[in-house]
């Protein structure tokens, strides 16, 4: 019999799944103290080969932002074209000093502005060959 569909994450190692508090998956370097995203095995700043893998703030600031019109062709925002619906795409600032280039919840320019607080969600994505709903993360602004 097949296994019934499931929730699967986009990708391993990006975020903590299932969770009713998810984080992204970082690392830290042990020498500099440099936060990568995702986790990198050494350094990008000082080629250190030592990180500790961390979990990095639920919440940041948007850094900027646009609104993606048209199915984007590389992965991981490649989609279903005839289903395709805009979103946005922005960088948001967690405290840990890092800028996360991520989909946001919010596709109306109306309701996104450039310093305002955005929380991190996982949210469905697409479906993969056996029906498994694709998950992946995306910020939403955070209400008032
Ligand atoms: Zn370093």
């Amino acid at each position: 019999m097949p296994s019934s569909p499931q929730q699967i994450p986009i990708a391993g190692g990006l975020f903590t799944w299932p969770a009713d508090d998810p984080r992204l998956i970082a690392s830290r370097c042990t020498a500099c103290g440099e936060v990568a995203f995702p986790r990198q095995e050494s350094c990008p700043s000082c080629t250190g080969d030592r990180t500790e893998t961390i979990q990095v703030s639920r919440r940041g600031k948007l850094w900027t932002w646009t609104i993606q019109r048209f199915p984007p062709p590389t992965p991981p925002f490649a989609g279903d074209a005839e289903r395709f619906v805009a979103f946005g795409v922005g960088y948001v600032e967690l405290p840990e000093g890092l800028r996360i280039e991520a989909r946001l919840t919010e596709n109306d320019p109306a309701k996104l502005e450039i310093g305002m607080d955005m929380e991190l969600v996982i949210e469905p994505f697409d479906q993969d060959a056996d029906g498994n709903e694709r998950m992946i993360f995306a910020f939403r602004p955070v209400a008032p």
